[in-house]
């Protein structure tokens, strides 16, 4: 269990790249990054799957909802109050 604790060095450079981007840099150039308080280079492949992957796997998510909800629309007979089962004996 170590993760690196915010030095006072990664805090600086934490408050020039947010300025230096106020100021019109690309983020990408940036030496830090924002949203894990780390070293880009740090967490780069962990922004890799919030852009393509987990954009798809929401889009999916989405359409499943739908066609779930499609579905119990579609077929109030299956509603296990509907079902009758003969005594036999
Ligand atoms: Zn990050």
């Amino acid at each position: 269990m170590t993760r690196k604790p915010v030095t006072k060095r990664l805090a600086a450079a934490l408050d020039r790249d947010d300025q230096r981007e106020e100021n019109g840099m690309h983020p990408d150039d940036r030496a830090t990054c924002h949203t894990h308080q780390s070293w880009a280079e740090d967490c780069a492949d962990r922004h890799m799957p919030l852009t393509a992957g987990s954009l798809l796997a929401q889009a999916r998510e989405l359409d499943r909802v739908r066609y779930q909800a499609a579905q119990d629309h579609e077929d109030p007979s299956r509603s296990p109050h509907g079902t009758t089962t003969p005594l036999e004996g």
